[in-house]
């Protein structure tokens, strides 16, 4: 630590806090969270260490046989470690063994994912034929029992080291092979392929360029997972007697010559075993943490897979609920910990009325996705946390309901529609058949029954031919017919709410002004609460009765439409409606608005927009800002509003 003080590089480093780096740690830092994994390291590193530096290390003669002191008990007549049937030292045949161990084991490892994946490589980029006679090939390896094929290799070679490392490395190569073609074939017809392809870039480069690069990791992975293998294998060959051959120790002979005297020196067996389990053990834990550190959808900072719900962790009681149909009420919802915590929705208040449309508007991160989807606990836990607050359904705390109810009203009560409906539908199924999965996973519906309401359902969203289109794939179907199909799989149980996120934003505007008048025809026909999340102030007017205005994890204004876009109160508010671009204005001054928002790891302690403010004033900075009323239900959570003051 004092060293760090005098060092000023070393403290420049220390506080990565307020560094935006500081949300995303590094790869060392996560493997580092891994304990299993940091241990499986530390190990491995010491016996590596160790092998590398047998020959400097004060060891006996490893093949240095001395008959009278045969089978010597371990700490016994200066052999640390025993000695074995012909008299030699156990301990220096432990190190050199495992120092030939490994370095068959990672020489097999090397040549198998070098081979292996070059195979597949070629055969997933250039298809086809090539493709054919690679991968038979490979099937033909597959098609034998593994260590049979080995064995029968090392016949046919004739027993030795080099003979055995070979065997094992031919008989991984499949696993490499098939994985990388796999991974390839599937990175060869991505669009960024296409894309250098059309910037007339040859195969070579592209091959080494474009999907190299993705495929890199995946080899890692692989290879760190089965290098405990072959190992293990290497060792089998050895103990068979095909492997390493005397006067050399590795470690499966040193485990084969143990096995006559197991009952009078167990300990020349028992050390050798012991040793192969430290190495596979380690090197297995290192591999797994490798590939939890590799795969950057673990790289949120959880190494842990999200459960069904959300967690939470209140600590204060949540305020009474009022009248509203859905209310929110002080939710905080953060991502991560420690350091790295992102506070990405800092209590938020909302309500929605029965049949009521309340849109939810705000630059992009400002925590409207996040709060919609914590209502219903669908936030991924890890890595985040409702740390504080309540959402109430008709007066039900809904983050007190077991998990079993909380199943039952999800998609029945409340209905998500979401941003992208080509990601959203299951690619492999008929959207008839998913529109009916949504119908019966809330009810026993009869299969003549959910298909006709399934056509009722098209029919109400507006999609011609509901019949026929019910057999119709996802990629069938046009991007606005898609999210049709989503807002009516959202409606198949008649929910009270529905929460739509940036249904329209994948949209173009026409298709969008058509997905509105749906949802406001809807929205009066079915009497269902609608809570319309979006980033562009244009498309508000068309659907909602009521907007609440985000930003930085807060609600900064809310209102009656017609009054809030008439004449805004939040200087926030007044910049984004004038960014939105008016057909038949020309000459209307679009002002982006400088600056970012705020990092929500470190939220500033007054309000958020203080930086990007023209109305700016000392007391905004000092202390937290809370929302007060204005006229018409209206509310400002500004000390210097734009009216209203
Ligand atoms: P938007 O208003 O665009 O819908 P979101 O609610 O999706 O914004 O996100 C708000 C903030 O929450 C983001 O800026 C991000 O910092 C944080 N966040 C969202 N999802 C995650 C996640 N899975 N892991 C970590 N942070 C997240
Ligand atoms: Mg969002």
């Amino acid at each position: 630590m004092s060293a760090d003080a005098i060092r000023p590089e070393a403290r420049e480093d220390r506080p990565p806090a307020s560094r935006p780096s500081a949300s995303r740690p590094s790869t060392w830092r996560l493997f580092r969270r891994n304990a299993l994994a940091t241990g499986g390291l530390a190990i491995l590193t010491l016996v590596v260490a160790v092998a590398l530096l047998a020959p400097v290390l004060p060891l006996a003669d490893p093949d240095a046989t001395a008959l009278a002191e045969r089978l010597a008990r371990p700490l016994t007549g200066g052999h640390l470690l025993g000695t074995d049937a012909l008299g030699r030292d156990t301990l220096s045949r432990l190190v050199w063994g495992t120092r030939v161990s490994l370095l068959v084991g990672f020489s097999a490892t090397l040549i198998a994912a070098l081979v292996g994946s070059l195979i597949g490589f070629v055969a997933g980029y250039a298809g086809g034929r090539v493709d054919a006679v690679l991968m038979r090939g490979i099937d033909m390896v597959l098609a034998f029992p593994y260590i049979l094929l080995a064995l029968a290799i090392v016949a046919v070679l004739g027993p030795g080291l080099i003979n055995a490392l070979y065997a094992i490395a031919i008989v991984n190569i499949p696993f490499f092979a098939r994985n990388v073609r796999g991974l390839t074939l599937g990175l060869a017809r991505r669009e960024f392929v296409d894309a250098a392809r059309l910037s007339g870039q040859g195969d070579a480069a592209i091959l080494f360029g474009e999907v190299l690069p993705n495929v890199m990791p995946v080899i890692v992975i692989t290879m760190s997972t089965t290098m405990g293998w072959m190992i293990l294998e290497t060792a089998g060959l050895s103990f068979l007697g095909l492997g390493a051959q005397p006067p050399r120790a590795d470690l499966g002979s040193m485990l084969g010559e143990g096995r006559t005297v197991l009952f009078n020196a167990p300990h020349v067996a028992v050390i050798p075993g012991v040793m192969i389990f430290v190495i596979v053990m380690s090197i297995n834990l290192v591999g797994d943490g490798v590939r939890d550190v590799l795969d950057p959808r673990l790289r949120s900072g959880a190494l842990a897979r999200p459960g069904a719900r959300a967690r939470i962790a209140r600590r204060e009681a949540p305020p009474p609920p009022r009248d509203g149909l859905l209310e929110i009420a002080g939710l905080r919802t953060t991502f991560g910990a420690g350091a790295s915590k992102v506070e990405a929705v800092r209590g938020v208040d909302l309500h929605v009325a029965e049949g009521e449309c309340l849109g939810v508007v705000g630059e992009s991160g400002s925590g409207k996705s996040v709060t919609a989807m914590s209502v219903m606990g669908l936030v991924p836990s890890p890595p985040a946390t409702i740390e504080a607050g309540a959402a109430y359904l008709a007066g039900r705390d809904l983050f007190t309901l077991p998990d079993r109810e909380i199943r039952a009203l999800r998609g029945a009560a409340v209905a998500y529609v979401f941003q992208d409906p080509l990601s959203t539908l299951h690619p492999q199924f008929t959207v008839g058949t998913q529109i009916i999965e949504a119908l019966r996973a809330h009810g026993p519906v009869g299969r003549k029954a959910a298909r006709a309401r399934a056509v009722e359902l098209l029919d109400l969203v507006r999609i011609p031919g509901a019949e026929r289109r019910l057999d119709a794939y996802p990629h069938e179907l046009s991007g606005g017919m898609r999210q049709r199909v989503g807002i009516a799989m959202a409606l198949a149980n008649a929910p009270d709410v529905l929460i739509a996120d940036e249904p329209t934003t994948a949209l173009d505007v026409t298709v969008q002004a058509q997905i509105l008048t749906l949802l406001a025809r809807l929205r009066r026909e079915e009497t269902v609460a609608v809570v319309f999340i979006t980033h562009d102030f244009g498309v508000v007017s068309a659907v909602t009765d009521r907007v609440a205005v985000m930003y930085a994890g807060e609600v900064v204004e809310t209102g009656p439409t017609e009054a809030l876009l008439a004449a805004p109160a939040h200087p926030y508010t007044e910049r984004l409606i004038a960014c939105v671009p008016v057909l038949g204005e020309p000459d209307r001054a679009l002002a982006a608005i400088p600056g970012r928002p705020p990092s929500l790891a470190e939220p500033p302690p007054g309000c958020a927009f203080a930086d990007r403010c023209a109305r700016v004033e000392a007391d905004c900075r000092a202390a937290p800002v809370a929302m007060r009323p204005l006229a018409e239900g209206r509310a400002v959570r500004c000390l210097h509003p734009v009216w209203g003051a």
